[in-house]
Order: C-alpha cells, then sequence, then structure tokens
C-alpha cells in the first residue's frame, strides 16, 4: 500500500543526498513537503538569533522553489508543531510522516513525541540519519557502548567501519511525478514568511545567503581549485583575511542545506586522482571527521553542552561577571583583535575557526575566567553555523575543559593577529574608528601618543576603550588557577587526553588503518 505522507523538513533542508526524502517518494501515493515554523521551539531550544532567522527563511524560500521545479512546493506552517501535525494529520489522511533523525535532544524528543502522536493518530513515522557522515550509533557500538574520546580513538573506530554510506541520488521530477502534490492554493496559504511577518530587521548584512543553491555553488567553486582542496592545512589557514581562507561552508552544513556526505565523497574523488594530498586531522575531510567526532560524542554524553552533570567536563568555579561578558559580548574590550572578531561574528555571523580559538580563550582560561557555557550561548546566538555538537565540544576545547590539554598556551590578544595580517586590515575594516592609526599601534592603540591618538580622529578612553585586563597579569594568574584545576581533577583530564589531538599544534602521523580512511579507494557516487 502507498502512503499519504507528510515529510517534516527540519534541518535537512535540500533535495541533494537526502534519503528519507527519497524513501518517502517511493513509499507513497501523496507528498506533502511540510516545514513547521515552531517559533518557541526555534527560540527556545536552539536560541536562533536574527541572522540565523534570516538565513532559515532564504533557505526554505530556495528549498520552495527547487521544489517547485520538480512540480512540488513547501508548505511553511507556523504554529506549535504538534498541534500542527495533529490537525494536519486528519485533515489530509495522512499515514506516514518522514523526517531526517537527528541527535540533539530536543530533535530526538521531538521525534519521539511525533512516534507517540503516530501510535495515537494511526500513522507510521520513518527516519533515517542525514545530517553526519555516519550513524553515529554505529561508532559507539563498536567502541563497546561508549563514544571515542579522542581523535586518534575515533579515526580508529572509523577504520573498522569503513567509509560512510555514499549519497543517494538526486531527486528528480519523476520521483515527484509518481506522487501526488499538495494542491497550489495550499502553497498560497503555506508560503515561507517574510521576516517583517516574524517581526525580525528587514535588512541582513551578512554576505552568507541561506539555500541549497547558494551552498552548492560555493560547494563548486572550492572543488574547482583542486590544489587548494588537496594541499589544505587548517593551522596554515588566515583567520583574519578579508574573505574566508576555508570553505566557509559551515552555515550550510550547519542547516543541512549541503550535504556532509556529497562533500566528503568529492573531496575523496578529488584526493583519489592526485599525488599527494593532506590528511587528517589537518585536511578538509579531517575537518568533517572534526564535526563527525563531536556529534559522537556529544550523541552519548549526559549534559553535553553544560559543566554540570558533564562527565567529561572539568567543574571549575568560573567567575560570574555580567558586565566583562557584556564588554566581550559587545566588542568592548579594548583589544582591537578581539573586538573586531566579535563585530564580525556579530555583523555577518560567521568567523575562521582561529578567530573563534583567540575570542573563547580570552573569555575563558586566557584573560576573563568566565565560563565557556556563556560564551557557548552568545555564539549559539550569533552564529549562522550555531551547532549544538561541534559548537559545546569546541568550547569545552578552547577553555580547556576537555580535549584539548595544552593550557599553558594561551594566546595574546595583542600578536595573535599580527603575524597574519601586521597592517591589521582585518581590524580597519570591523573597527572603523580605529582605522587612521598607524600600523605599529592598530592592535595596541593605547600606546599611541595623546598627539597620535588625536591625529588617528581616536582618543583611547573616550572614543574607544582603554584594554579592559592586563593580558599578563590575567593570563599568569588565569594559568596558576587551571593548573590547580587540572591537578586537583587529574582524572576527568584524562579522559578526553591524547596529545595528537591538536590539528593547530601537532603535525599527526596517522597510522596506516587511520591513513586508509582516506585512500580507501571510493565507491562512485550515484549522479
Ligand atoms: P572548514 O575549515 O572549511 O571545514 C569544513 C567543515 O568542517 C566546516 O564547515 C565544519 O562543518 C567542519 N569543521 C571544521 N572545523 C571543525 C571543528 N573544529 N569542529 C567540528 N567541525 C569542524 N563549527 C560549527 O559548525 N558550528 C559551531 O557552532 C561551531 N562553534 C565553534 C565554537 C568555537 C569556540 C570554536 C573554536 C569552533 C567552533 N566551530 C563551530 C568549529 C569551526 O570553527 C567551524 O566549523 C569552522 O570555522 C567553519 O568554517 P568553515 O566552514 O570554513 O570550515
Amino acid at each position: 500500500m502507498l502512503h499519504r505522507t507528510i515529510h517534516l523538513f527540519r534541518k535537512e533542508l535540500r533535495l541533494h543526498d537526502n534519503p528519507v526524502l527519497l524513501a518517502a517518494l517511493e513509499s507513497s501515493a501523496a507528498l506533502y513537503p511540510v516545514y513547521i515554523l515552531d517559533r518557541a521551539f526555534l527560540t527556545s531550544s536552539m536560541h536562533i538569533g536574527a541572522l540565523r532567522w534570516h538565513f532559515l527563511l532564504q533557505s526554505l524560500e530556495d528549498l520552495h522553489k527547487n521544489l517547485c521545479q520538480l512540480g512540488s512546493c513547501l508548505l511553511v506552517i507556523q504554529g506549535e508543531y504538534e498541534t500542527v501535525l495533529r490537525d494536519h494529520i486528519q485533515k489530509w489522511n495522512i499515514t506516514q510522516v518522514t523526517l531526517s533523525a537527528e541527535m540533539e535532544p530536543f530533535y530526538k524528543e521531538m521525534e519521539a513525541s511525533i512516534q507517540r502522536l503516530g501510535a495515537e493518530l494511526g500513522f507510521e513515522v520513518l527516519s533515517l540519519v542525514g545530517h553526519s557522515l555516519y550513524d553515529t550509533q554505529r561508532i559507539l557500538d563498536l567502541n563497546g557502548g561508549s563514544p571515542p574520546l579522542t581523535y586518534k580513538r575515533f579515526l580508529h573506530i572509523l577504520s573498522l567501519l569503513g567509509d560512510p554510506e555514499v549519497p543517494v541520488r538526486n531527486l528528480t521530477a519523476e520521483d515527484f511525478q509518481r506522487c501526488r502534490a499538495p494542491d497550489p492554493d495550499l502553497a498560497e496559504c503555506y508560503r515561507v514568511p517574510l521576516p517583517v511577518d516574524l517581526k525580525i530587521s528587514p535588512e541582513s548584512l551578512s554576505p552568507w545567503r541561506g539555500g541549497e543553491t547558494e551552498g552548492l555553488q560555493r560547494l563548486e567553486q572550492h572543488l574547482t581549485d583542486q590544489g587548494w582542496v588537496t594541499s589544505f592545512t587548517k593551522p596554515r589557514t588566515i583567520p583574519n583575511s578579508l574573505l574566508p581562507s576555508t570553505t566557509g561552508l559551515s552555515p550550510y552544513f550547519s542547516m543541512g542545506c549541503l550535504s556532509v556526505r556529497t562533500f566528503f565523497y568529492r573531496l575523496s574523488n578529488i584526493y583519489a586522482q592526485a599525488k599527494h594530498h593532506s590528511l587528517p586531522p589537518v585536511s578538509l575531510q579531517g575537518q568533517l571527521l572534526w564535526r563527525e567526532f563531536f556529534y559522537t560524542v556529544a550523541s552519548a554524553t549526559p549534559n553535553f553542552t553544560q559543566m554540570a552533570g558533564n562527565p567529561i567536563c572539568l567543574q571549575i568555579c568560573w567567575y560570574k561577571d555580567a558586565e566583562r561578558l557584556h564588554k566581550w559580548k559587545t566588542a568592548q574590550t579594548g583589544f582591537p583583535w578581539i573586538d573586531a572578531i566579535m563585530t564580525q561574528l556579530r555583523q555577518e555571523g560567521w568567523i575562521h575557526h582561529l578567530a573563534r580559538h583567540a575570542v573563547a580563550c580570552f573569555l575563558t582560561r586566557g584573560h576573563l575566567w568566565i565560563s565557556w557555557e556563556e560564551g557557548m550561548k552568545v555564539f549559539e546566538e550569533l552564529l549562522l553555523d550555531a551547532d549544538y555538537s561541534i559548537n559545546a565540544g569546541n568550547w569545552m576545547w578552547l577553555s580547556a575543559s576537555a580535549f584539548f590539554h595544552q593550557y599553558t598556551r594561551i594566546f595574546c590578544p595583542v600578536h595573535f593577529g599580527k603575524r597574519t595580517d601586521p597592517q591589521g586590515n582585518y581590524i580597519r575594516k570591523y573597527l572603523p574608528i580605529l582605522k587612521n592609526f598607524p600600523s605599529k599601534y592598530i592592535y595596541e592603540p593605547w600606546t599611541a601618543s595623546e598627539d597620535e591618538q588625536k591625529q588617528a580622529g581616536c582618543i583611547i578612553g573616550q572614543d574607544y576603550p582603554f584594554p579592559m585586563v592586563n593580558h599578563k597579569e590575567a593570563s599568569d594568574h588565569n594559568l596558576q588557577l587551571m593548573k590547580q584545576v587540572r591537578e586537583e581533577q587529574h582524572r576527568t583530564a584524562q579522559l578526553t587526553r591524547d596529545d595528537a589531538d591538536d590539528p593547530m599544534e601537532i603535525k599527526v602521523k596517522l597510522d596506516r588503518s587511520e591513513e586508509n580512511i582516506s585512500k580507501r579507494k571510493v565507491a562512485r557516487m550515484t549522479e
């Protein structure tokens, strides 16, 4: 019997490599592609900020257009998801709901409640993994039921598992013709809302435009430069270039506009044709494996996004200081390098990985000794690529609460950025108030004389703040605190310890089994 199906888009806002949508089309006589815009859920569970709202609406609009081209459409229904489903299951005589399986507790809870609703109303639920390279459960099973807590161990488990599933074939108009599409007047009734409809500012300054179409275009652009792809070495990329020095694809992966499996196999194909290519952890595939690593650990670690009750995280008495946190968040630390990064984050929703390092270290173990959870929440609100597992995992890393152990290395907020941008062009772009300072002062304008400040048109302490802390004093003090914490909680610190883990510091020699992952002959991708 063929189903009457609601396909519920949650994160997988794409038509390429969408296994559960393909399964829905193959098992249905009628298919309603639905996105439930549950504002309370998106705000309370995902803490979605203004830029991400824009990105989401653009992605939905793009998905709608792409569905229309294949003879269907997207129905965006506003309301509480369970009420919406309950209403429409009955109205449309639905016998099946399909959705991609997600690993965040709030999405799992949503799926469980849809399962309960299915049992009550008599419809089937089909969910398949599509947001990660592997079904994380398989990795946990192979590792004896618990997550591998170091990247090295993780790669070892993957070498036993073999390559990820290949992407499923692209969907065609014929796939959609086999199922009845929603009536056109329904599409009119359930159109993608405009930002003003949601009381969000009408304009976004972010250069990242949401949607599968844009994501695929950016992906193709990167892949045409095969030399860049094969030699990609993350530590050599530049945090303060005016255009991203890495792929900048994270917002598309985060919302599922792009499939990680598609990217992984496109990379494999390029690697297979090259004489040499970089390897994990610093290669591009290595980056996707970091993503996978954090997904795996998060999926089986209680309270992963908080310190309390999180078994892998050091328990630290961080300071509670709302005023200092506010200064950091609003780019008023008085360190131009830190403030420029926080300005880029606020304006554009994306910053380079090493820029994330700089501001996260500054907030936590480096200078302010404020909890990583506070920083994670700010990133969650401001990042376009905000992601439950990756964000928390990296914040634990940067604060040396888990995963990272070279805690004696504290980034200097003056010298870090200078290495790759001695003229301070990045600072001049994001902090125009400082743009007339000579290069020798741009990272530490408080050292300029009063006359020089006047000439630059910016008086420190008046037009731009003095540094909020003394770098040396604060970092020396915090280092002692961290030393003490780690001595006291030695066992917890060891849980995630592996000296080969830091891609920014160490060139890892992979053993043969790990190397096999990227060298293994790649199955041909289905068109
Ligand atoms: P590329 O270097 O081009 O890498 C390709 C893809 O690999 C990325 O798009 C991303 O999906 C994945 N990736 C890269 N680096 C990492 C990493 N360290 N961990 C996990 N996956 C990685 N990334 C997010 O996607 N969402 C977040 O919420 C997030 N929060 C972070 C918070 C902190 C404090 C730090 C230090 C890093 C965070 N990252 C996060 C990881 C990383 O900074 C971004 O994924 C990366 O900068 C995105 O840029 P890109 O797409 O150009 O990356």
